[in-house]
């Protein structure tokens, strides 16, 4: 495996998650979706009562807390304290107190050590919304992607309906992407913002191959053809 790392930001529903998987198969890199370590604080919030405010209590559930990633049949998986939380961590409601959460200072803090270990040991895509600038700011690739609302909007009804998950108007969808950017790039604590030396990348109007391609045309004008290990 190479040691290469590759930093994938930008906001919701821009597509980090499907490019970012596609990129670690076809580069033979491990993929660490860092939004999931949030949204699994969140989600023991919500099984446990824990209130926004509540400091003391969500310390505790960030001391306690175990988070593995792990490849099953070509999908990945996430555990938190063991249990598989892969489908429980997906819901607005979940991502939404995420992204509150995210904005405290000393949950970001307690993260940090976790997303860094896996930064420093290299071959690697991180997807998030601070790995260019805070997290893995040595990255040797730096992706901002992004979309028109409305584009993000739309994937999502799509991932919806294709995960079978309880549908949602449009406008509804649209709405909380709205309110997820707002809350993202507004708050003090690492913020969403590209990286100053970030390629910028608007994909509204390109497929998921499209995009992987593009990035991995990058990554070959950087490192040469032989970086890729091609299905
Ligand atoms: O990427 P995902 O939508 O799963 O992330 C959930 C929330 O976690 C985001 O809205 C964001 O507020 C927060 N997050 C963050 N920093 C990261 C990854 C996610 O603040 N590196």
């Amino acid at each position: 495996m190479t040691k290469l790392r590759i930093a994938i930001d930008g906001p919701a529903g821009a597509g980090k998650s499907s490019v970012s998987k596609l990129l670690a198969e076809r580069l033979d890199l491990s993929y660490i979706d860092t939004g999931a370590l949030y949204r699994c604080v969140a989600f023991e919030m919500i099984m446990n009562d824990v209130a926004l405010d509540d400091e003391r209590g969500i310390r505790r559930i960030l001391a306690d807390l175990q988070i593995t990633f792990r490849m099953e049949k070509g999908k990945n998986r996430v555990f938190l304290n063991g249990r598989d939380v892969t489908a429980q961590i997906r819901t607005e409601q979940v991502g939404m107190l995420a992204s509150t959460a995210s904005a405290l200072p000393f949950v970001r803090e307690a993260l940090f050590a976790m997303q860094r270990r896996y930064a420093e040991k290299g071959g690697v895509v991180m997807e998030g919304r601070d790995i260019g600038t805070v997290i893995m700011p040595e990255a040797d690739l730096k992706i901002f992607l992004t979309a028109k609302p409305e584009s993000r909007a739309d994937r999502r009804m799509q991932d919806i309906k294709t995960a079978g998950l309880e549908e949602k108007p449009y406008e509804d969808l649209l709405e909380e992407i709205r309110r997820r950017d707002d809350q993202d790039t507004q708050r003090a604590a690492c913020p969403l913002r590209p990286a100053d030396d970030a390629v910028l990348l608007d994909n509204s109007s390109m497929s998921l191959e499209e995009t992987a391609a593009y990035i991995i045309d990058l990554a070959e004008k950087k490192w040469g053809q032989g970086v890729c290990r091609r299905s």
